[in-house]
């Protein structure tokens, strides 16, 4: 064929070299890819229903079970990232005209209750303020935050905004609470202590992001009375992104075959996932081509957390994020969430300290130390630095490492005049 038909050239982009640095991941995710797994992303393709895949498959729902600690039968991942994940339980979970009760106190509510919305759930929002968490009475009953909502666009907590009272699982019924164990854009930590029970009390099922805990602190599904959760890859478990592990109970699935619509989505419809699944032991059918070296990855990451054991890593991030946190302070930083229990240990979060640009602070630790770390993410955006220690990454030398790196930059960063 004469290239003079051709109207676009071959870009010249890509007669370039792929370029890829060295970096240490310390923002909230991704984070940084052991060799281990990086190799298995790297092995040769399968066919994806070749029994060695199966096999893999096998192994992933049983490294989530593990990991979530449950023996749910319809566990498997989703092939995409934690959004995908957060869409396929909201889509199967809720049809047309359901009501959602959606906890909001940071992005991630924020972002479930526009998934809901967009499904046709009636959605009612329990707002707290950034940096907050909720208690099982304020989701029972009523909450107070102020801003109701808005706090994307105002300062953290501005006192002159009304203070706003959201009703409960009382008042709402809703058929499903969504709630985030990990806020990874405030790091906040959601006690989940009685909240299954408390759910079920209500006639409500109990859907959970895990994105950013799983693996890194306590979380246990059947115990706790969990009817959805979903994690990432690119987290805890130090794989790449692009499939995330996701569970839903008994009390779930009736939920689900009692529908009287479809799921809005073919791709992430959980009956045809967990037939591509064999989650029911029936033969294994075609539903997608799976992304298989991703899956031989995210085997990977779930192998070396259970060789760890779920305890050691839980122990690892919590030791690890209390050094942090004391050498932050010593810095003479504050931390951003102030109770101490409900410190993401994943993903710490301090206040952008005064006299101080964060997109400075965040370029100069990129620039001269090689390491990541971010800024606020919706609400919490201009007012936060994040600092993620996450799976392989957090060690104590990855502690000592940030610590030095903000120092440099609390020497170098300081504005005379803002
Ligand atoms: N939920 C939480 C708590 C997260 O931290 C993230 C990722 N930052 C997500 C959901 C979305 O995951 P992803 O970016 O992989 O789509």
């Amino acid at each position: 064929m004469a290239t003079s038909m051709l109207r676009i050239p071959p870009p010249q982009e890509l007669f370039r070299p792929l370029v890829v640095p060295e970096r240490l991941l310390l923002g909230p995710g991704p984070s940084n890819v052991p060799p281990r797994i990086l190799a298995a992303s790297g092995r040769q393709l399968l066919g994806h229903l070749h029994p060695e895949v199966q096999q893999v498959m096998d192994d992933i729902k049983a490294g989530i079970q593990y990991a979530f600690q449950t023996q749910n039968r319809l566990t498997l991942a989703v092939s995409g990232t934690g959004h995908c994940a957060m869409e396929a339980a909201l889509l199967n979970l809720l049809e047309q005209g359901d009501t959602a009760l959606v906890g909001v106190n940071g992005v991630w509510g924020q972002r479930a209750a526009d998934m809901s919305r967009r499904l046709g759930a009636n959605v009612h929002e329990l707002l707290k303020p950034p940096g907050e968490y909720f208690t099982l009475s304020e989701i029972e009953e009523v909450s107070a935050g102020r801003g109701a909502g808005r706090w994307a666009r105002v300062s953290l907590g501005d006192s002159h905004l009304p203070l706003c009272f959201t009703q409960g699982l009382v008042q709402h019924k809703p058929s499903v609470l969504f709630i985030t164990h990990g806020e990874s854009s405030t790091g906040v930590l959601q006690s989940l202590e009685g909240l299954g029970d408390l759910c079920h009390r209500h006639g409500c099922l109990l859907l959970v992001d895990g994105v950013a805990s799983v693996g890194g602190v306590p979380i246990f599904m059947d115990e706790q009375g969990i009817d959805a959760l979903y994690a990432g890859a690119q987290k805890v478990l130090n794989a790449p992104p692009g499939s995330s592990p996701i569970s839903f109970s008994e009390r779930a699935r009736e939920k689900m075959l009692r529908r009287k619509t479809k799921p809005r989505s073919f791709y992430l419809d959980m009956d045809w996932l967990a037939g591509y699944w064999c989650c029911y032991g029936e033969r294994r059918s075609y539903h997608h081509t799976a992304p298989i070296n991703n899956f031989f990855s995210l085997r990977e990451g779930l192998a070396i957390l259970a060789e760890m054991g779920l305890e050691s890593s839980w122990e690892r991030h919590r030791a690890n994020c209390a050094k942090l946190c004391q050498g932050l302070r010593d810095l003479g930083l504050e931390l951003f969430v102030k109770e101490e229990v409900a410190r993401l240990p994943t993903i710490t979060t301090i206040k952008v300290p005064e006299g101080y640009d964060w997109k400075e602070i965040t370029a100069f630790i990129m620039d001269k130390h090689g390491i990541e770390i971010a800024g606020g993410l919706g609400p919490s955006e201009g007012k936060v630095l994040r600092i993620g220690l996450m799976g392989g990454n957090s060690t104590s030398g990855n502690v000592d490492r940030v610590l030095r790196a903000l120092r440099d930059a609390l020497g170098h960063c300081r504005r005379s005049k803002l």
